[in-house]
């Protein structure tokens, strides 16, 4: 039977994890965004009680769950004021990717610590010279007996300074050029030869974006994720779950936005009754409300495609339900601090860091322009247009 209501399992995870978030809530991550400070102690709790790795396989600490679950940690975190990137990068990305590719050794060795938040893992595909278009990525991994020697620049990487390692897109010497034949290495972040420079932003957040400079970093032959031929395969496993967490993320921010501006439209009253009884505040956040829930419906269903094996099914709904997630949350950002006024753009209240944070979701991590692409080749048949 087809059903709309998420498994009652499901909604409990949802309150549990509320709960915790809102022990922390706003002023925490605002206030550890402004001093330079970190969201740790907010990262390891969720880790400690299972929400972390809860889409990892049991044997490897995780929770057994799917991508659904951790979409759901990641959007009632982001609901109560905590947008955690890294819910996007270590445990969806890297976290799928090593759990389906990696050999045995490399998930003993890698899933405890994403799922406990000890070993945070970043995820290194961009650079500067590339940027959307991947398949000129130039990081290249060469053969040193049965060594690797991998160099290159990536740009924009969040969470380095909290990762231990980055999984980085690289492609073999012999693979340089031509169609992308990528290969994915796990790199610590205190190798020697790797460095990393945070990148100054506009947006208030703890967890800040890197330059990367990998010169002739020394890995094991280990360090290679599953196969070196089949690259591409692998790549592809992290970028459904990639988009469903990115949706995720905009949908409790847009949740964030509208409760903020909804508690403050009743009590702000200027001429006779609150703000809120004028259309012109009510409506704007009304239309926010209804444009997130259509959202947030796309990303359960891409979830549970995704989740059920349909990978191919998982795509398309993923990219649109990422498109409109973002949509959502950059609409619903910028009505909220409309219906804040002046205090909209106060750092007391923390409305504005909100429309930098929710317009980074139509360009990351796959812009809104590219999904467009996507529909109008894979969906409605249209020529390549680039
Ligand atoms: C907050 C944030 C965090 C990030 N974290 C990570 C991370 O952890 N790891 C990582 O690897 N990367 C990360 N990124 C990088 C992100 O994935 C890229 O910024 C994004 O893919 C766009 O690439 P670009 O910035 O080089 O833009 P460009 O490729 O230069 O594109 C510029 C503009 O041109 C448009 N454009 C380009 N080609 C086409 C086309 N064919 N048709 C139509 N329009 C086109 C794009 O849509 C965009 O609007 C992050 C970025 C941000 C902002």
């Amino acid at each position: 039977m087809t059903s709309f209501t998420e498994s009652e399992e499901r909604q409990e995870l949802r309150r549990q994890v509320a709960r915790l978030a809102s022990k922390y809530g706003r002023e925490y991550f605002t206030e550890k965004a402004r001093s330079g400070g970190k969201t740790t102690d907010l990262w390891l709790e969720i880790g400690k009680n299972g929400y972390l790795g809860i889409n990892l396989p049991e044997e490897y600490g995780g929770g057994g769950g799917g991508i659904g679950d951790i979409a759901a940690v990641c959007e009632e975190l982001a609901a109560q004021g905590c947008p955690l990137l890294m819910m996007v990068v270590s445990p969806a990305i890297c976290g799928t990717v090593i759990a389906r590719y990696g050999t045995e050794e490399q998930k003993q060795r890698w899933l405890p610590g994403i799922a406990d938040g000890t070993g945070t893992m970043a995820f290194a595909i961009t650079e500067p010279d590339a940027g959307t278009n991947s398949h000129n990525i130039t990081t290249t991994a060469r053969r040193d007996g049965d060594e690797w020697l991998l160099t290159g620049r990536k740009i924009y990487i969040s969470g380095v300074d909290e990762a231990d390692n980055v999984l980085v897109v690289a492609r073999t010497e012999d693979a340089r050029t031509g169609k992308l034949k990528p290969c994915l290495f796990v790199v610590p972040t205190d190798a020697e030869g790797f460095e990393a420079k945070p990148i100054p932003m506009e947006i208030v957040s703890p967890e800040k974006q890197f330059q990367v400079f990998i010169d002739d970093v020394r890995l094991p032959d280990d360090a290679l994720v599953g196969d070196e031929d089949a690259g591409l395969v692998q790549l592809f496993a992290g970028l459904n779950p990639e988009r469903i967490m990115a949706a995720s993320f905009s949908t409790g921010l847009a949740r964030f936005a509208i409760d903020k501006a909804a508690a403050y439209a009743k009590e702000r009253t200027v001429f006779q009754g609150p703000i809120g009884s004028h259309q012109a505040i009510a409506h704007p956040l009304a239309q926010s409300k209804i444009e997130t829930e259509l959202a947030r419906l796309m990303t359960q269903k891409a979830a549970a495609l995704y989740d059920a094996g349909d990978d191919l099914g998982a795509g398309e709904a993923a990219n649109m339900a990422k498109y409109a997630a973002a949509e959502a949350a950059c609409d619903a950002a910028d009505r909220a601090v409309q219906a804040h006024g002046g205090n909209g753009i106060t750092q007391e209240y923390g409305m504005a860091g909100l429309l930098v944070a929710t317009r980074a979701g139509r360009i990351a991590p796959v812009s809104r322009e590219m999904i467009l692409n996507f529909v109008a080749m894979h969906s409605l048949g249209l020529p390549k247009s680039y």
